[in-house]
């Protein structure tokens, strides 16, 4: 236990150690620039960062890093080292106020979507405070936000911190008007839980999909999957165990507060949860988190897969993104209270998400969306394309029960009377028993479901943190201006539950009749990642992002252009990994196989004896058949795709031919692969198959 506690965060330039080594002045300034946003001056700046030279050089670092999250998803980091000749021809250790604050990247080769012309290449790191520092590889890695020379943001983290700071100050703005006094900052707390693949690197290596895309792009189901849900919850193998350890430990290392690990659905699947934090941190961590997953695997002769799916036919990966509100007196906002007023509180607080959700179910539908989640959403293991809330029978019943006013009474919860009345207690655990809804209140927060497993937590976060925000303004705006404080509260409840309620779903979200239903309530089902990507040139969007100054216009088309690049570039790559599997691969293997066959009836025949050989023939002419078919689903995505890579109207318009032309012909020729894989001889199969690979771990 000692030794653990002595492990946690020991790589970290957190909070205690800034007390314990940071003059006191610079140390109080330093926590009121984190605290409050305020600006850093450059002497703060200069004390902080010899000191943490310092600190780092202590723990054996050589060099530093500016640590950021450019558009591509993942982080990007430069490493310069300490070292300053003098003229003496020694070196001296150095690291300046500057250096931390501020740094230079050549961003040219980042995707900005048109924010930054290619003579202008320069993008800036800047520190960013609110995330400490750590050691990581021998390097002081300083987390930084990204923008171009005009201050456009290049990255993921500043929309982020951008709506931290908005959602802050709009919940401030209502919890004053319940009375509260003490907060002064409000926070977004995230806790992401990650499930993840591990495989052997030995079967990883013997195939290109896996390498060039993530996923396989061929397979047969194997005998068996993950129908017997013996993996789930099921006991840890020893090699799986031993990575989860070193990962828990790296991750603990580094502040990061890795909780529960255990084995997921899926055969070879598995989950990590954190506790959470701050939306900001956890958005840093989960970066982490995911980057060590793939080092730490390494070590232990396994790939992890990050890919939302990996494998068709078992379940795939995504995150759940768990969040509330949380002020720094000590509230959690989404947490109901014991007396009324605290209730009326928690009531408005949930009512501005179920708002915000209804209205912006575009925004959030495209934070969960990404090529790899294509294949999940609406696949019966994942909630559907379409964006609802579940709150619990209890819940929603209360609402009602608000909505329907003074004549109304509940046979389970009498009258209700928002601000006067204590809300009946629900039982907490009643409200988290549906898996199957794509955004859950389970008892004191929200849990995001649509996440995929390998995207940044940063855009579900800062969309959630400006159309929450947005609501909280509008209902402050109400609530200040009215007559009866109370009365104004039942009146946005009702207006709430009316206008909005039909966001909220308590049923099997897996179920067709939904899908039906949400039609006939008008909720909106984009199915697909490129459907999803349009909601950023949506008016009303733009708006919302642009009044909270998290996004400016530029910026929103930026996101939709490289949006639409990523989706084409993805879909691209796997074709034309296809393309080199099936020709130099398969049909080869086939080929082969077939002339064994009619060798093998050739021989039969040259012995005179009269026997049947009519499997033989059976076998060859389904083989022939199949190879002859793959031969013209290989011609056909090469037609459909060269078709593909011509000039289109627009990136819209060539990122929908992607889809439904190119996408839909790989499928036809992964069908007639896998018929193939499961007829011939397995020895000859040119690389690993499902067996081989989910079992083998
Ligand atoms: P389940 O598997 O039932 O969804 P877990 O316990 O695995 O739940 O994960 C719950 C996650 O929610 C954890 O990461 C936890 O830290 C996080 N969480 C709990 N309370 C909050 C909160 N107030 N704000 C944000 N995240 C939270
Ligand atoms: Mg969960």
């Amino acid at each position: 236990m000692s030794r653990l506690s002595e492990l946690f965060g020991s790589n970290v330039f957190n909070d205690a150690i800034m007390r314990e080594r940071l003059p006191k002045a610079t140390y109080k300034a330093l926590r009121k620039t984190i605290d409050e946003g305020l600006p850093l001056n450059y002497e703060i700046a200069e004390v902080v960062a010899s000191c943490m030279k310092d600190w780092a050089i202590e723990k054996g670092a050589t060099h530093y890093t500016h640590w950021f999250q450019p558009m591509t998803g993942i982080t990007a980091e430069k490493h310069d080292s300490f070292i300053n000749p003098t003229s003496d021809g020694k070196v001296i250790l150095e690291f300046s106020g500057k250096e931390l604050i501020k740094g230079e990247a050549d961003g040219s080769s980042f995707p900005s979507g048109g924010l930054r012309a290619t003579f202008e290449a320069r993008g800036y790191t800047a520190w960013d405070c609110t995330s400490p520092a750590f050691i990581k590889n021998n390097t002081l890695y300083i987390p930084t936000a990204f923008c171009s020379y005009n201050g456009d943001t290049l990255d993921k983290k500043t929309p982020l911190l951008r709506s931290m700071e908005c959602i802050s100050n709009k919940a401030l703005r209502v919890l004053r008007l319940f009375g509260n006094t003490t907060a002064t900052k409000v926070v977004a707390t995230v806790g992401p839980e990650q499930e993840y693949f591990l495989i052997d690197k030995k079967m990883y290596d013997q195939r290109k999909d896996l390498i060039f895309t993530g996923r396989t792009l061929f397979g047969a189901m194997p005998p068996k999957g993950q129908e017997m849900d013996d993996h789930y919850y099921g006991s840890i193998k020893p090699r799986i165990s031993a990575f989860m350890k070193d990962l828990d430990e790296e991750l603990w290392k580094l502040g990061i507060s890795a909780k529960t690990e255990h084995n997921e659905v899926a055969p070879a699947q598995h989950e990590l949860a954190p506790i959470f934090t701050t939306a900001n941190i956890a958005t840093d961590h989960n970066q982490l988190t995911m980057e060590l997953m793939k080092t730490i695997a390494l070590k232990h002769g396994l790939v992890c897969l990050l890919h939302e799916k990996p494998f068709a036919g078992v379940n795939g990966s995504g995150k759940h993104n768990n969040w509330s509100l949380s002020t720094n007196d000590g509230q959690n906002l989404l947490e109901p209270g014991k007396t009324p007023h605290e209730n009326a509180q928690f009531l408005i607080f949930l009512c501005a998400v179920i708002k915000a959700v209804d209205e912006y179910a575009d925004l959030l539908r495209l934070a969960g969306a990404n090529p790899g989640n294509d294949h999940r959403l609406g696949a019966n293991e994942a909630p559907p394309a379409i964006i609802s809330i579940f709150l619990g029978d209890e819940l929603t019943s209360i609402l009602e029960h608000i909505a329907c006013g003074e004549d109304c009474t509940s046979s389970v919860f009498g009258k209700i009377k928002v601000g006067v009345t204590t809300l009946p207690a629900f039982r907490q655990d009643s409200t988290d028993r549906n898996r199957t809804s794509p955004f859950a209140f389970t008892g004191n927060k929200f849990e995001f479901r649509m996440v995929g497993s390998s995207a940044s937590i940063a855009s579900p976060n800062f969309f959630l943190n400006t159309i929450v925000s947005e609501v909280l303004e509008q209902f402050a705006d109400r609530l200040e201006n009215a007559d009866d404080f109370n009365a104004e509260v039942n009146a946005i409840i009702k207006d709430v539950y009316e206008k909005n309620g039909k966001v909220i779903f308590n049923g099997n979200g897996y179920s067709d009749d939904w899908i039906a239903e949400a039609e006939k309530r008008g909720l909106p089902n984009l199915k697909s990642y490129v459907d999803a990507i349009a909601s950023l040139q949506v008016e009303k969007n733009k708006v919302v992002m642009e009044k909270h100054k998290v996004f400016n216009r530029n910026e929103m088309n930026s996101r939709y252009e490289i949006s639409l690049e990523k989706y084409i570039k993805t879909i691209n790559i796997e074709a034309l990994t296809m393309l080199e599997m099936a020709k130099r691969q398969i049909l080869p293997a086939v080929i082969n196989f077939s002339a064994n066959v009619a060798n093998s009836i050739n021989q039969i025949k040259n012995c005179g004896v009269d026997v049947d050989i009519s499997a033989n023939v059976e076998l060859l002419k389904e083989v022939t058949t199949l190879t002859s078919q793959l031969k013209k689903d290989i011609s056909n995505l090469e037609a459909k795709l060269s078709k593909a890579q011509e000039t289109h109207e627009s990136s819209y318009a060539q990122a929908v031919y992607y889809k439904d032309v190119v996408f839909t012909q790989m499928a036809d020729l992964r069908a007639t692969a896998d018929k193939l894989e499961s007829i011939v001889d397995s020895k000859v199969w040119p690389f690993p198959t499902y067996a081989d690979i989910l079992f083998n771990v």
